[in-house]
């Protein structure tokens, strides 16, 4: 056999063409002149295969991305090596090089190519939807029976801010759309209603209290018929705070800590700690604050009691202490809560 191009008969026919011939013509790399890709020009997120994808990758990365994916390597390559280079900028046009290197049937060989990653900067649905102030869910942050302390508000603030941030590289709906402060609270607007629940989530691991959810029927989709609703999830903290002293299914006690589960309280006759879960937190009932605790002296004490003079009428008082308390010694302050004409003693 003949080669066609050469008329050499020395080696192997490929393709009908000796190999020097064939290699000549070969070409590494399948790569098109022109290539188009649509950015949202808010968050970079790349408009592919029908859906929009990955946010917040830079320009370069975005055409990198799109060069490797458009490259076929012919099935003779073996050993190659390509480097990607974006050459310059000319508007919305990236100028590209690809130089590749490779062993084809045992030869070295070295090309190049050209090519022109186009930029088309529309704005994906997500970021018209934060544009427009779109939001999926309200969170009324509010405290049971009183104002929220500036605190709270801050703290509440921050925990959104941090839940969001964390939210937003996997789902761009997790924004703050507004934030209304009230008299009885404030309301946080929130793009996702996914989001939203974590965000609540968090708050109440952070402050406790009780959360409730209630959708609204705003309005309805017009080409399906179905009602589009909000959520709105009220977060109430609760009424009493810590070292507050409360009643509970006929026990006295202080409480010692609060979080996201439930209600740690010392009873104020026992000194026994017990707990309560959130969803018994209407049965909690506020006798007294941090506030009424007074400090008294011990005039005197017997083995099982100590004496002191109640700062309301100067009388003398017994007071049983049991054995958490033996180590008093007269003389000693006290704290103690007058409930009812009974004192208790705060440990
Ligand atoms: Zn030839
Ligand atoms: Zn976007």
């Amino acid at each position: 056999m003949f080669c066609p191009e050469c008329g050499n008969s020395n080696s192997d026919m490929i393709e009908g063409l000796c190999k020097e011939c064939f290699l000549k013509q070969f070409s590494l790399l399948k790569v098109p002149e022109n290539i188009e890709l649509t950015v949202c020009a808010h968050c970079n997120s790349r408009f592919e295969e029908g859906k929009w994808k990955e946010s917040n990758i830079s320009d370069e990365e975005i055409i990198y991305r799109a060069l490797e994916r458009a490259i076929e390597i012919d099935s003779l390559v073996e050993k190659e090596e390509i480097e990607l280079e974006i050459l310059q900028f000319r508007g919305t046009i990236a100028e590209c090089h690809i130089k590749a290197v490779a062993i084809v049937l045992g030869e070295k060989i070295h090309q190049s190519f050209e090519v022109e990653v186009r930029i088309k900067r529309t704005v994906c649905p997500d970021c018209s939807k934060m544009n427009s102030g779109y939001y999926e869910a309200v969170i009324q942050f509010r405290a049971d029976k009183r104002e929220l302390l500036m605190n709270e508000v801050s703290r509440a603030d921050e925990i959104i801010k941090k839940s969001l941030n964390s939210q937003f590289k996997r789902n761009k709906l997790a924004y703050l759309a507004e934030k209304t402060n009230m008299k009885e609270g404030v309301d946080y607007y929130i793009g996702s209603y996914k989001a939203a629940k974590k965000v609540s989530n968090n708050l109440k691991n952070k402050f406790g209290g009780v959360i409730k959810e209630s959708p609204r029927l705003v309005g309805q989709n017009k080409s399906t018929g179905k009602g589009i609703y909000r959520i709105w999830i009220s977060v109430r903290l609760s009424e009493f705070k810590k070292r507050d002293i409360i009643s509970y299914l006929g026990k006295i006690g202080q409480i010692t800590s609060i979080d996201g589960n439930k209600i740690i309280v010392t009873d104020l006759n026992s000194y026994d700690n017990f707990s309560i879960f959130w969803k018994e937190y209407d049965s909690i009932n506020i006798i007294k604050t941090a506030k009424d605790v007074v400090a008294c002296n011990i005039i005197s004490k017997s083995p099982s009691k100590i004496q002191i003079l109640d700062p309301d009428n100067y009388e003398v008082v017994d007071i049983a202490t049991g054995k958490l308390f033996e180590e008093y010694k007269i003389g000693d302050e006290v704290n103690l809560v007058k409930i009812d004409d009974n004192f208790y003693i705060i440990p």
